[in-house]
């Protein structure tokens, strides 16, 4: 039987459930849609000779629109864009019309380092974007260009004010916090964020960069990062956990003035309670950031496979997913690519 036979009188299909071998239901989507990127994160790519996946091996707006179609119906609702920088991808909002059309999304969202975030966010706004996550480690332009190896503070900061201009709600700023680095931007960034009313986030540094370079001692914890905090902005207060697969840890500050979360994926593994599933821009199905394995839609779809077929190379993906990532375990393996390369 096909899916479509399974069209109720409504319009909807019965949703599956995409549960792995430990019962984690998967209901979330990453969708990197180019490895293209217009700044150089020295935690994500290489500086120079960046190898990019030639155009014709990228998915399609329509085949990316099949795999989220059929994905809809396996049960997931929440789907995410990210790349490289999903804004130099051409016509993106072209793309997100057409997911926004596909029956059963309940959150359609980007992340972007925002550096054209000004020039598309009308547009993006109008083709039925919902959120936007905007990267943003620095509000000092020697710290950003320390971290990117490009310019660009002020384009990314008139970006986030355009989103808000153009009717996006609920902007959150996401911060890498690094050891060495980044420790004089966490009160600048928190007072930012109080003062425009964006929800920050902390994320704690991963080993998927490029240039290999990532050190245990880089990582500078979410439990250091409050502590700064609480000493010199203000206290805070844990905010109720009301989804349990969510990974940030989320605080307001006791003055009711802004929240702020982290995520901890090096210090605090969330693998227990991990709800996403991520396709690469080359069509690449993967159950893990850290995974060293990939299940192949690209060729499933291109080589006349059937929506059963890709719906049954999406169960397989994520039944086999480990129990965590093994960050800090004797035995972790590294993935090979890069985030740049994964879609973050
Ligand atoms: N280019 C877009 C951006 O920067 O927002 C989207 C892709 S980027 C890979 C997605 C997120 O991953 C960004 O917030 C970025 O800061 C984060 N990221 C990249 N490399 C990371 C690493 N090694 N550890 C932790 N976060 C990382
Ligand atoms: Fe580009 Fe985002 Fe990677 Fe930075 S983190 S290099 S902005 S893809």
């Amino acid at each position: 039987m096909n899916f479509n036979d399974n069209i109720q009188e409504d319009g909807l299909y019965p949703r599956a459930t995409l549960s792995d071998g430990l019962g984690r239901v998967h209901t979330s989507l990453r969708i990197s849609v180019t490895d293209r990127c217009n700044i150089r994160c020295f935690y994500c790519m290489p500086l120079e000779n960046v190898e990019f996946r030639p155009r014709e091996e990228l998915l399609t707006f329509e085949e990316i629109e099949r795999f989220v179609r059929v994905g809809v119906l396996l049960g997931i609702r929440k789907v995410r864009l990210t790349g490289g920088e999903p804004l130099v991808r051409n016509n993106l909002s072209k793309l997100v019309e057409k997911l926004a059309a596909v029956p059963g999304i309940e959150e359609l969202a980007l992340t972007t380092n925002g550096i054209l975030l000004a020039e598309q966010a009308v547009s993006l706004k109008a083709a039925g974007m919902q959120r936007l996550n905007v990267s943003l480690d620095s509000l000092s332009e020697a710290t950003f260009q320390r971290i990117s190896r490009r310019s660009g503070l002020q384009r990314i900061l008139d970006g986030i004010f355009a989103a808000r201009n153009a009717g996006f709600e609920n902007i959150r700023l996401n911060a890498v916090a690094i050891r060495g680095l980044t420790e004089a931007e966490i009160v600048p960034l928190a007072q930012f964020s109080r003062e425009h009313d964006f929800e920050l986030r902390f994320i704690e540094f991963m080993p998927l960069d490029a240039e290999n370079r990532w050190q245990a001692e880089q990582v500078l914890t979410c439990a250091e990062i409050r502590r700064v905090l609480e000493q010199q902005v203000c206290s805070l207060v844990p905010k109720p956990r009301n989804d349990p697969s969510q990974p940030a840890v989320d605080f307001t500050f006791s003055d009711g003035c802004g929240t702020i979360g982290f995520i901890n994926p090096v210090s605090e593994p969330f693998c227990s309670s991990c709800n996403r599933l991520r396709l690469t821009a080359e069509g690449q199905v993967r159950n893990c950031l850290f995974s060293t394995t990939e299940w192949d839609a690209r060729d499933l779809m291109r080589s006349g496979g059937s929506d059963d077929q890709l719906r049954e190379l999406i169960r397989d993906c994520v039944m086999n997913k480990l129990p965590a990532h093994g960050v800090g375990e004797a035995d972790f393996v590294k993935p090979l690519r890069a985030m740049y390369q994964i879609g973050g």
